[in-house]
Parts: C-alpha cells; structure tokens; sequence
C-alpha cells in the first residue's frame, strides 16, 4: 500500500551515517535521551512531535487542522501526511551527517517504508511503566518556542512559569493532557514494532534517571 509512495529520497546521502531510532511510549524520555545521544554522537535529533508544533507555530492551515484532529486528541498523524512530512524534512543539510530519530517510525507502514529506503538504522526501545508516564506528563511543562521540556519537581525552570533559555511562557502541552488517550494509541498502534524490530531492539530502562538511561543506550550503541 505505501510502495508507490517516492520516499526518503535522502537516502544515498545519509545511508552510511550513524542513524538511531528511538521508540517507545509517551513521555518515556525520548527526548531527553536524543538530546543526550546529540551531545555524545554528535548527530542531530528529529522529532516528529517537535516538527509539528513547529509547523503549527508558523501558521500551516494543513497541519493546524491535523493537530487540532489527531494529535490534540491523543491520536496519530495519518501515515500517508507523517511519511511526506518526514521526507520533507530530511532534505535539509543538517541531517546529511546522521540522524537520531524521536518518534518516527510509529506505526508499522511507517517503518515498511523508512525500511524500503535501505536507510541502516539501529533501534533502541526506551521504555517506562504506565504510572511513571502518567505522572510526567501532568508534570511536564513545555516551551513551546524552543522545544525545551520542563519537569515541575525534576527539572523546574529557574523562573517558575518561564524558560530559562528564552524566557517564554511554558505551557502544558494539550496532548499531555491526552496521556491515558495517547497510551492507548501507543498500544494499538506503535507498540506492535515491538515484534517488527524485535532482532535488533536494544532495550533501555527509562523509568529511573535520565543519566542512568543514557548509559544503557550507549553501551548498547557503541558494544
Ligand atoms: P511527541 O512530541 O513525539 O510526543 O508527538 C506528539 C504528537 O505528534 C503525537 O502524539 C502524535 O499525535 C504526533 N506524531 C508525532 N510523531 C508521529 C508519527 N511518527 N506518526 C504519527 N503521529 C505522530
């Protein structure tokens, strides 16, 4: 179904680069640990979520009325608007030396068309108990500008209600909102990549600290 889709066409330049995709449920850590991974691999991460609200932000009619019907809700990007997106996206240069992929694949034709591109790609399952993903998303507070993600107790701003970076507002993401919502939409939809990548998924704790995670993930990248 998704063959006739010209995909990726980055293919031939980031073939031979370091490219790891992240999956697991919301508010695993993904994020933080992509962040991380940037710092000690030195390739760049791309979240799929961070591109949305990016698009959102800049006004796109498209994608304003998709997160305002799927992602708001708790649900997924129809495959055929995430795949075009995704390829949009990985034309621009500063993917061509690797990428750490935060959130894409998600579904199962999403991933039988990121593999049809012959990308190689090692896939690491960072993942976390329901409770603990429950309680930080109500904790969470986001800057919606820079993408940079708060904890309330773990993490808190400087200056309650505004990012140290940039000094915006933070908000409370509507889908964190939609965290049982979105558990469900993981389990239906994302989690069944579990068995899809079961030969090469290397698993990661991510329901204790950050730094702890992050060592998981390197050992197993770099063994
Ligand atoms: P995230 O910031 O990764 O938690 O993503 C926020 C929301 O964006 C998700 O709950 C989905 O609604 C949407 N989204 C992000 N990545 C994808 C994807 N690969 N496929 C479909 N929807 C996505």
């Amino acid at each position: 179904m998704f063959y006739h889709y010209n995909i990726f066409k980055t293919k031939t330049t980031i073939a031979n680069m370091q490219n790891v995709v992240l999956f697991g449920p919301p508010n695993s850590g993904k994020g933080t640990l992509a962040e991380k991974l940037e710092v000690e691999l030195d390739i760049v991460p791309f979240s799929t979520g961070n591109m949305l609200r990016r698009l959102e932000r800049a006004g796109d009619p498209h994608i304003i009325k998709l997160q305002e019907i799927y992602s708001n809700q708790g649900r997924l990007i129809p495959d055929q608007d995430m795949i075009g997106l995704v390829e949009r996206e990985l034309q621009k240069e500063i993917y061509q030396n690797g990428v750490i992929f935060d959130g894409f694949p998600r579904t199962e034709p999403q991933a039988m068309a990121f593999d049809k591109t012959g990308i190689p790609y090692e896939v690491l399952f960072v993942d976390a108990p329901d409770e603990v993903l429950i309680s930080r998303a109500s904790m969470r507070r986001a800057c919606l500008p820079c993408n940079k993600s708060y904890h309330l107790v773990n993490l808190p701003p400087k200056v309650e209600g505004h990012c140290d970076k940039c000094e915006s507002e933070l908000i409370q993401r509507p889908d964190d909102l939609k965290i049982v919502e979105r558990i469900a939409t993981y389990r239906e939809d994302t989690a069944p990549l579990e068995d899809y990548y079961f030969s090469k998924l290397g698993k990661v704790d991510a329901s204790i600290d950050p730094e702890t995670t992050f060592l998981q993930a390197i050992k197993y990248l770099t063994e």
